[in-house]
C-alpha cells in the first residue's frame, strides 16, 4: 500500500543532469578574423620635449619605415622633431590621447585597407604618386605625400 516509487523523481533527476550538460557544451565561437593591433605609443615627456621611445617597434608592427610614420605625426601636429635610435623627439608636449588618436589616424590612411580592412598593405610609389597596395584583396588606392 505504501508501495514507494521513486521513478518519476529520478527521470526528474536525470532531465535536470542533462539540462545541466548541455548548458555547459554550448559553444564558444571564436574570432579567427581579422587581425587586431595593438597600439600603444610609450611617451616620455621632459620640461621641453616629448619622446615617442617605440617609434620604430610600432612602426614595424605597422609594416612602414619609422621615419614615414614620424614624418605624419610631425606634419599633423605641426611640430618640429627628430630621429634617433628609432625614437622621436618632439618639441613640446603631446598626450597620450593625442598620439593615439594621430597613429589611428595613420593606420586608417595609410596602412589599413579601405576595401577589405586587412592589415597587409604596402605602399608604392608610381612616379609622382603614392598607392596603398592591398596583399590581401589586390586593391589600389590613392595615398597623399607624407
Ligand atoms: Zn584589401
Amino acid at each position: 500500500m505504501f508501495g514507494v516509487s521513486n521513478r518519476l523523481a529520478s527521470k526528474e533527476y536525470y532531465l535536470m543532469l542533462l539540462d545541466n550538460v548541455l548548458s555547459k557544451t554550448s559553444k564558444h565561437s571564436s574570432a579567427a578574423g581579422d587581425r587586431v593591433i595593438e597600439i600603444r605609443p610609450s611617451l616620455v615627456s621632459d620640461a621641453k620635449n616629448t619622446i615617442f621611445a617605440n617609434l620604430g617597434q610600432l612602426s614595424k608592427t605597422l609594416n612602414r619605415e619609422p621615419a614615414h610614420l614620424a614624418r605624419f605625426i610631425l606634419k599633423e601636429t605641426g611640430r618640429a622633431g627628430t630621429i634617433s635610435d628609432d625614437k622621436l623627439t618632439i618639441q613640446g608636449k603631446i598626450a597620450y590621447d593625442e598620439m593615439k588618436k594621430l597613429i589611428d589616424l595613420y593606420v586608417k590612411e595609410f596602412v589599413r585597407c579601405p576595401v577589405c580592412n586587412g592589415i597587409d598593405t604596402r605602399i608604392v610609389s608610381e612616379k609622382r604618386f603614392r598607392f596603398l597596395v592591398c596583399d590581401a584583396c589586390g586593391a589600389k588606392n590613392p595615398v597623399r605625400r607624407v
